[in-house]
């Protein structure tokens, strides 16, 4: 799950940020409202967490012209600010969801997951293809019912593919979804941990394409 931040307090941003590049998430950081506007109009995230408070433009402006280009993505502000009145503002403009500082990682964790699940369409928290189960609450992986211990990577290359069962996904767009700015990437990081999943979880569920990418699920006729 790639993730921005939009934060200008230094150390909340740079904890937020290493916190959930520690779970695995790309997670990118913007300090004021300018930046996070360029970089929204020119890179897809799957969630922004959106700080009200922000020199040179407020949260609420980012996420009014935000919604206005027709960006749908899931937006959580996360804000000192509790008075009632700023977050119906908040909601109305069109936050998702509303999170108050401080708070806990696993709460803001829980509520991220939750987006991802909305955005999907999918009631069900846990992913599941054929006898392998991914939970991304616990982050339980089992395979016929059997755990099996995978790295924070290598978790979140294979819930990028559970996501999307049979999808095909480019190696552009895999990187996307695990590394962030500044994060350096192997040009064959993604092909290395695609071996390593098939070692651990078999390989009749996860595929290649070749020149065009990766898929998850039951192999599709070529
Ligand atoms: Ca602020």
């Amino acid at each position: 799950m790639r993730v921005l931040i939009v934060e200008d307090d230094g150390m909340i941003g740079e904890s937020l940020r290493e916190a959930l590049r520690g779970q695995g998430f790309a997670a990118d950081w913007v300090r004021d409202g300018r930046a996070a506007d360029a970089v929204l109009a020119s890179e897809r995230f799957d969630a922004v967490l959106l700080d009200l408070g922000l020199p040179h433009k407020s949260g609420l402006q980012v996420l009014t012209a935000l919604r206005a280009r027709g960006d749908a993505t899931p937006v959580i502000v996360v804000t000192a600010r509790d008075a009632l009145s700023d977050k119906v503002a908040g909601l109305d403009a069109g936050a998702d969801d509303y999170l108050v500082k401080p708070f806990e990682l696993d709460e803001l964790l829980a509520r991220l997951r939750a987006q991802g699940r909305r955005v999907a369409g999918r009631a069900n928290p846990v992913l599941a293809v054929l006898d392998l189960r991914l939970d991304p609450a616990t982050r339980e992986v089992t395979r016929g019912g059997r755990p099996v211990l995978l790295s924070a990577r290598e978790f979140a290359l294979l819930q990028a593919l559970l996501e999307r069962p049979g999808a095909i996904l480019s190696r552009a767009q895999l990187e996307d979804r695990l590394y962030g700015w500044g994060e350096e990437v192997e040009s064959n990081a993604i092909s290395v941990y695609m071996h390593q999943l098939r070692r651990k979880l078999g390989d009749d569920l996860l595929h290649t394409v070749r020149g065009l990418g990766y898929y998850a699920g039951p192999a599709k006729d070529a």
